[in-house]
């Protein structure tokens, strides 16, 4: 850290100093790994915590490209941690049990050396961005939160595909989210994957701005270590000055304005991979563009951008993953067919003119999530936004939604606004955006409790049983909405219950009553 501010300050503020200083550490780095075996590097950096040398590989990369001095490579490739990044390459994950911070800056660090290295000394150069690319997959989505925090035991990377039993007081450290946006960023240059700046969105309008209190001090960052996701748990704003996320969570907010807008290598491109308030300058193509917006506190997601110059340039506009229905694109007031996927990209091939403008609605909606081990155990989001239960309460909270549906099958049947802004009521509860910056308990998670058969007020009498899955009977029905009207509701639930009669996970009388109450039920559109 005392190295990357150093060679910041080169980089940034060009004290000249700072890099000698900086190359004078390095220097003494080389002298200490240069000259040491392989399998003594490898044990040392097993060692947990001992080997928490976090981005060291990246300041030596960076110091490379400064000075062109090869000794700083071959110290950054003296920190490859040959068990991990061996099974990267080899796509074997293995970091269940693994120190979550510890190791993401490595895969920082392979990916610099993959930028700068000609040839190196251990592995092919290839090498290091497949472990890098491959690392990232076995994070996302195998362990996160909904707000992209780090799913695990305290700083301790869990199982793949294990989120909702890993919950306890100490999940979801910042500094692995922190880290993690950088790999993204970092990944997406080499390859413009959508799901790199999707998932950057995720972190940063879930535990970013969760995470760091709306208040002044003088000598605390005011910023969360970790950030529970436990029923009833608290934010604990105070008492990070000197520890590693009281140093990571204020450098986090600069990631808003460092991914807004990304171009292309040949200036062709423009990226708009951020909605928020921010006025591009780029003088080399003679364009600035202003974006006018209040997302993500405007539920229409009502986005402006107002071009200044001229001439031809693609503009991309991402659309959230978040995305359900209502994704419009209008360039002067015209509406673009875009055929828009969330998830992706659209573009805008044209060629500008000062004045146009680019008006983007994206209609927030409310989404529920499953967690991968146990779809029981949910939570609820409002386009990019989390919402957290207010309750005290130490335990899950049972929340029942399916009753109050109609063919739509759209949980604002079951959550509804409650006038305040980004505010809803639901099972006798109020849901709040996770953003709130206040010390009340909160929930991120409850259990779905859907005990009977039951379509609006007709109840079958048959409970609602749940496969070998986790699914039960009403969440396949319902994962079929919307339907066009109530004969293909009954058709579906006599499909599903036919298909659960012949697994044997409904009896011939059950089935007979849910065929007959889905045909008594009337369910509005
Ligand atoms: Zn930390």
């Amino acid at each position: 850290m005392i190295m990357r501010g150093l060679v910041d300050a080169h980089l940034l503020a060009g004290n000249e100093q700072a890099l000698t200083i900086a190359q004078g550490m390095a220097d003494w780095a080389f002298s200490r790994l240069g000259h040491l075996p392989r399998t003594q590097l490898d044990k040392m950096w097993k060692i947990y915590i001992a080997g928490e040398y976090n981005a060291m590989p990246v300041v030596l990369a960076d110091l490379y490209a400064l000075t062109g001095n090869e000794n700083n490579l071959k110290t950054a490739e003296c920190f490859v941690n040959t068990y991990l990044f061996d099974a990267a390459i080899h796509n074997q994950d293995i970091l269940a049990g693994e120190h979550a911070n510890q190791h993401i800056p490595q895969y920082q660090g392979y990916l610099e050396i993959f930028d700068y290295a000609k040839e190196t000394d251990y592995y092919n150069r290839s090498d290091y961005y497949t472990a890098a690319a491959n690392f990232w997959e076995m994070v996302v989505p195998h362990r996160i939160y909904v707000d992209g925090g780090m799913a695990g035991s305290g700083e301790i990377f869990g199982a793949r595909d294990v989120i909702a039993a890993t919950i306890q007081t100490s999940n979801a450290e910042g500094c692995p989210l922190y880290n993690m946006l950088k790999l993204s960023r970092r990944l997406f240059f080499h390859n413009p994957d959508p799901k790199y700046m999707q998932y950057y969105e995720r972190g940063l309008y879930g535990q970013i701005i969760s995470r760091r209190q709306n208040a002044s001090s003088a000598n605390d960052p005011l910023v969360t270590y970790f950030l529970p996701v436990n029923p009833g748990a608290v934010r604990a704003y105070r008492g990070n000055l000197g520890d590693c996320d009281g140093g990571t969570g204020p450098e986090d907010h600069t990631k808003f304005q460092e991914s807004i807008y990304f171009r292309s290598l040949d200036g062709s491109t423009l990226y708009v991979n951020l909605y928020m308030a921010a006025t591009l300058n780029w003088p080399e193509k003679g364009f600035t563009i202003e974006q006018s917006t209040n997302y993500p506190t405007d539920p229409t997601g009502a986005t402006t951008l107002t071009v200044h110059g001229n001439g031809p340039l693609d503009i991309k506009l991402r659309v959230p993953y978040w995305v359900q229905k209502g994704f419009t694109v209008k360039v002067n007031g015209v509406r673009q067919s875009l055929g828009a996927v969330a998830g992706t990209y659209v573009t805008l091939s044209r060629t500008w003119a000062p004045g146009d403008t680019i008006d983007i609605s994206m209609p927030f909606s409310l989404r529920m999530e499953r967690t991968l081990d146990q779809p029981q155990t949910q939570c609820i989001a409002y386009g990019p936004i989390p919402l957290v239960v207010q309750s005290a309460t130490k335990t899950y909270l049972d929340f029942s939604f399916y009753k109050d549906f109609t063919l739509s099958g759209n949980l604002a049947n079951a959550i509804k606004p409650t006038g305040t802004p980004m505010t809803f009521a639901t099972n006798g509860y109020t849901l709040a955006p996770f953003y709130n910056d206040d010390t009340n308990p909160y929930h991120v998670y409850f259990h779905r409790f859907e005990p009977e058969v039951v379509f609006g007020s007709v109840d079958s009498g048959v409970p609602n049983y749940q496969r070998s899955d986790g699914f039960t009977f009403l969440d396949l029905v319902w994962n079929e909405a919307p339907f066009a009207g109530q004969g293909q509701f009954q058709s579906v639930v006599a499909r599903i219950s036919a298909d659960w009669l012949a697994a044997g996970l409904l009896t011939s009388a059950e089935q007979d009553e849910i065929v007959a109450a889905a045909a008594r039920a009337h369910l509005g559109p």
